[in-house]
Formats: C-alpha cells, sequence, structure tokens
C-alpha cells in the first residue's frame, strides 16, 4: 500500500504479529484490517477487577438462579444436556458455547482451526519502567528469531494490576517454540536479556513470577476467514464462540449475540422483549 520498508518492518509487521498472535502473519488481510481499525479506533483496555470481570457483567442482568457453575456437559441434544455430575438438564434450546475444541468433542463434525499458542512471562518491579500504558514492541529486532513479540506494564493500564509500590510487566513470546531444558520457565534468563535491551538495566533486578503457556490459545484465521459461520445448526441446537467469527472476545459476543437472535427468532419471542433491543 505504497508506506516505506522501515514502517512496514519497523510497525506493522510486529504489531499485527501481536495484536494477531500471529508472528508468520498468515492470517486473511480482511482480520488484520479490522483488527488494526479497532486497535486505532480503541486502543488497549483491560477491566481493572480482570478480564473475568466481562462475563461477570453480562450474569448481572440475568434473574438470580439462573447460571450454574463448574458444571461439565458430557453430551449435547436440540432438548437438552447431559452432565458429568449433575445428571440430565432439559431445555427448550441448547447454545454450545465452548471453545472450539470441546465443542468438536461434543458435536463430532464441527470444524476444528489450527491454533496460535501464547506464553506469557509476568515480573514484577519496584517501580513502572515506563510509567505509561503502551504496547512495547519488540520491532528493532537483531536478525533471527526475535526473543519476544510484545510487553506491557500492566499496573500501568490499571493500578489493580498491582499492590502500591509496585509493577507488573507481562510480556508475550509468539509461535510454536520449542522450549528446550525447563520448559517455557527454562525459557527466562533468554526473554530476560532482551527485557533488559527494551526496558533498561533495572529489568535485570525484577521478580519472575510465573509464566503461562497456552498452546490453543487463539484459534487461526488464515484466508478466506468466514467472519460469521453459521450458529444455528437446526431449530433448538446453537453453537457460538469465538471460532465462528474472530478469534477475538470481541469476535466471541458478536457470535453469542447472532446465536441468541436465532434462538429468540426459534421460540417465536416478540422482538420487542429481547436483550439485544432493550440494550
Ligand atoms: C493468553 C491469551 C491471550 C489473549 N489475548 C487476547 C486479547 O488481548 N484480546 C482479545 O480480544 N482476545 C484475546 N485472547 C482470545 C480470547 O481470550 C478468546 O477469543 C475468548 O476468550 C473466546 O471466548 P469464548 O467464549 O469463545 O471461549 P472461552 O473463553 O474459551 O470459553 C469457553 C468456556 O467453555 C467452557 N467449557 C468447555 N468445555 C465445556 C464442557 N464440556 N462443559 C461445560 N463447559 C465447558 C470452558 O470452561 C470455558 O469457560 C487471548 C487468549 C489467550 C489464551
Amino acid at each position: 500500500r505504497g508506506l516505506p520498508p522501515r514502517t512496514v518492518d519497523g510497525l506493522l509487521r510486529p504489531l499485527l504479529g501481536a495484536l494477531l498472535s500471529d508472528p508468520a502473519l498468515g492470517t486473511s488481510s480482511r482480520v488484520a484490517d479490522l483488527v488494526l481499525r479497532s486497535y486505532a479506533r480503541g486502543r488497549l483496555c483491560l477491566p481493572a477487577a480482570g478480564l473475568a470481570a466481562v462475563p461477570a457483567q453480562l450474569a448481572e442482568g440475568l434473574p438470580a438462579g439462573t447460571l450454574r457453575l463448574g458444571v461439565r456437559v458430557t453430551s449435547v441434544a436440540a432438548d437438552g444436556v447431559q452432565t458429568a455430575a449433575h445428571g440430565r438438564v432439559a431445555a427448550r434450546a441448547v447454545v454450545l458455547a465452548t471453545d472450539a475444541q470441546s465443542a468438536a468433542l461434543l458435536l463430532p463434525g464441527l470444524r476444528v482451526p489450527d491454533f496460535h499458542p501464547v506464553t506469557t512471562y509476568f515480573h514484577a518491579a519496584d517501580r513502572s519502567p515506563l510509567d505509561e500504558p503502551v504496547l512495547l514492541l519488540d520491532a528493532d529486532r537483531p536478525q533471527g528469531r526475535p526473543a519476544l513479540s510484545h510487553s506491557l506494564v500492566l499496573s500501568d493500564l490499571h493500578p489493580s494490576y498491582a499492590p502500591p509500590g509496585r509493577a507488573l510487566v507481562a510480556t508475550t513470546v509468539l509461535g510454536r517454540r520449542r522450549f528446550d531444558q525447563g520448559g517455557p520457565a527454562g525459557y527466562e534468563p533468554v526473554l530476560r536479556r532482551r527485557l533488559v535491551h527494551l526496558y533498561g538495566s533495572a529489568a535485570a533486578h525484577w521478580e519472575f513470577l510465573t509464566v503461562r503457556h497456552v498452546p490453543d490459545a487463539v484459534p487461526a484465521m488464515p484466508p478466506p476467514h468466514n467472519f460469521r459461520r453459521p450458529v444455528r445448526l437446526l431449530a433448538g441446537l446453537y453453537v457460538c464462540g469465538d471460532h465462528r467469527d474472530t478469534s477475538t472476545v470481541q469476535g466471541a459476543l458478536v457470535s453469542g449475540r447472532r446465536a441468541a437472535q436465532a434462538v429468540l427468532r426459534d421460540l417465536r419471542v416478540p422482538a420487542t422483549a429481547t436483550a439485544a433491543e432493550a440494550a
């Protein structure tokens, strides 16, 4: 699109790799356009109480007793679900809102996408190295495979992420990396050297808290990506989640709304009574 190579290699490639969790950039360019647009319009955000605040806020609008948590479903049908420890639950409609792999286990035949792994390292510092909530891209990379994708001082985004007088730094490593001895934690000293390069010498003294490796973190979206996979399998049986739209929280929410609208149509609930209308 006529951008200078320095902008493409020094900003766009690492930014898109970070936003898509896809360092090889095999993602559909339409998805790339969408995430760049969302990033430019929305910036970074994180609920003060953690991401669990989003489902908690959705649940607040439901009548008391509607939700049952910690119940594992072992099979689904249009008229109810079988659970591991709570018997059968009958229903007029069933919406399967799991991750892609669990959905395909419960409904064989559903497509299982490839996934991008995400590994996140958490460090505690005595003070924020930046004092502003910015996404630090490892864009000025030495030759070869970059040690990390991006890093962020979470407590600069919201102070609740660290106790007073401390700062929490989250650093992400992407790609199917073979962690040698010691697994992801064994890789921390290599990562640390790059953090010192990016943040300065104080990073050498940060406390390494923990690392989370999620091999199937983000469903891959190679071209041509279908932004709106069907959510209605048959009357009474629906499927939603990030694997039906885009592999983001927003995609999961949009697919959930599409499934809810399909349920309401099938159950012939008047449109004026729908939550979407009320919102
Ligand atoms: C490390 C990491 C970082 C990410 N960063 C971002 C980001 O910055 N921005 C962004 O937009 N997205 C990000 N994502 C992606 C985002 O988290 C997902 O796209 C989103 O959570 C998908 O929501 P979902 O409701 O489709 O599925 P999930 O959040 O996976 O929820 C599915 C639920 O189904 C439950 N379940 C599964 N099987 C059963 C069963 N048999 N019975 C009962 N319950 C079952 C699971 O316990 C789970 O609670 C990230 C993901 C990871 C892993």
